[in-house]
């Protein structure tokens, strides 16, 4: 049985098609995530699938429950991350977690989650007081207060420091490791890689592409780009017989040449400079990422 289905999922606000015809379908186990640009409909979506807003159309289901009919027993099923969460600022770390728990029937004691949050040494610390990134771990141990096996968290590290946001994404590891299903919206082409086993990318209220990240980019865009300095110059047309080559050119002094056979090339290229007696300096390859993909389907960048 899937952890979630979705088929058909429409949303209007008044002429905005927030969701405009989704499906997904997560096993149990994965960790989902929904990649798009602001605006593109993921928290919407989410949103549904977490049964706080209703959807114009759509059959969904969350561990086999109807999200029309079954929505108490949904919520008591999942633990939620808001993207923006308020807490009590009066409050401590620790009496911010105890309080959550006690909403909940079963939970996981208070000291575990702060072990899974790294804020040990927050505990007795007012949460008006926490960083941005210990803010969001925060609201991430709330939604495991009840320790259930399906996680939704919405924008994870969005505004955070690539130190804070590697600390969640730690987080997130643990929460795999221990079999959670997770399902996450990001607008971070780096997150989306480093964390999901397969990731729906989003926009205007669609999925236009859906995979495992590494398959779905050698797939939408094989070719990688390699670009590297000569001394002495070598021609154009030497490089653009290599196999694997799809176009060579220099500029400026930097050759860049675009394969689709990233390793053969390169080492063409060295083999090529040994027997002409040319110096390749500043190697550089870059793989396509799924930015690459959204450019490539959308002809707009995701942050633009
Ligand atoms: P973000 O990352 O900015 O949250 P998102 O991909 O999560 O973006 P949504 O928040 O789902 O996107 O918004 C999708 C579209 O629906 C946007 O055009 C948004 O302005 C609109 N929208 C979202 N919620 C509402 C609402 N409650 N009322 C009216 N329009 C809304």
């Amino acid at each position: 049985m899937s952890a979630i289905s979705v088929r058909g999922l429409r949303k209007h606000y008044g002429d905005v098609r927030a969701v405009d015809g989704v499906d997904l379908e997560v096993p149990e186990g994965e960790v989902f995530g929904i990649l798009g640009p602001n605006g593109a409909g993921k928290t919407t979506t989410l949103e549904i699938i977490e049964t706080l807003r209703s959807p114009d159309a759509g059959e969904i289901t969350v561990l086999g429950l109807d999200v029309r009919e079954d929505q108490r027993k949904i919520r008591e099923a999942i633990g939620v991350q808001l993207q923006t969460t308020v807490f009590f600022e009066e409050l401590t770390v620790w009496e911010t977690i105890d309080l959550f728990a006690s909403f909940y029937p079963r939970s996981l004691p208070v000291g575990r989650l702060l072990e899974l949050a790294e804020l040990q040494g927050k505990a007795r610390a007012r949460v008006n007081t926490l960083s941005g990134g210990q803010h969001k771990r925060l609201s991430i141990a709330l939604a495991l207060v009840n320790d259930l096996r399906l996680v939704f968290l919405d924008e994870p590290t969005t505004g955070l420091d690539p130190q804070a946001r590697r600390h969640i994404w730690e987080m997130i590891g643990h929460l795999k490791q221990g079999g959670k299903t997770v399902l996450i919206t990001t607008h971070y082409i780096e997150e989306a890689e480093a964390l999901c086993d397969r990731v729906a990318i989003m926009d205007h209220g669609r999925i236009i592409a859906e995979g495992v990240p590494g398959r779905l980019v050698t797939e939408q865009v094989p070719e990688s780009t390699i670009s590297f300095r000569l001394s002495p110059a070598l021609a154009e047309e030497k490089l653009e017989s290599l196999p694997g080559v799809v176009k060579a050119g220099v500029e400026d002094g930097t050759y860049r040449v675009i394969t689709t056979a990233p390793h053969e090339t390169l080492m063409e290229i060295m083999a090529l400079c040994r027997r002409e007696g040319v110096e390749a300096r500043e190697v550089n390859m870059k793989r396509a990422t799924l930015e690459d993909v959204f450019l490539k389907l959308t002809g707009r960048t995701i942050r633009s």
